[in-house]
């Protein structure tokens, strides 16, 4: 039998995420073998599975960078992300740790874009990014 696979539960499991039994015959979400969901929460698991391609992950952050200032990608926060992307990529974390891993990487894209916006034409945006990312600089370096 392939996994992950939609299919009536055979006995009794519990959902992985919520915790509630799940009777006979019941249509269940079943990601891996013994890792059963409830029809409520296996429609979530599968769209986070959707979303973990293999290979794609460190490409998919390189695009977002792209849209963020150069020195956006220069930054720890980045080579962080891009590092944990490439370990999702090759297959080298665990699967019970994928979900945290994507969370980070997700967490890093929101604070780069916070701290480097992507820049708008017609303003003074460049100078005032400038300015603030200088100010970071001084607030990291505690000054
Ligand atoms: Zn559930």
């Amino acid at each position: 039998m392939e996994y992950p696979r939609w299919d009536q539960a055979t006995g009794p499991v519990k959902c992985r995420t919520c915790k509630v039994p799940i009777m006979s015959g019941t249509e269940i979400f079943i990601k891996s073998k013994g890792v059963y969901y409830c029809p409520a929460c296996g429609v979530g698991a599968e769209e986070n599975m959707g979303v973990i391609k293999p290979g794609g992950i460190e490409e998919a952050f390189l695009k977002d960078l792209d849209r963020l200032p150069e020195v956006a990608a220069d930054t720890a926060l980045a080579k962080t992300a891009l590092l944990l992307a490439g370990q999702l990529d090759s297959g080298e974390v665990a699967p019970r740790e994928v979900t945290q891993y994507t969370k980070e990487i997700r967490l890093i894209g929101v604070q780069l874009e916070e701290a480097y916006p992507p820049a708008e034409e017609g303003d003074d945006t460049e100078e005032r990014r400038a300015r603030m990312q200088e100010r970071r600089r001084r607030e990291q370096n505690g000054i």
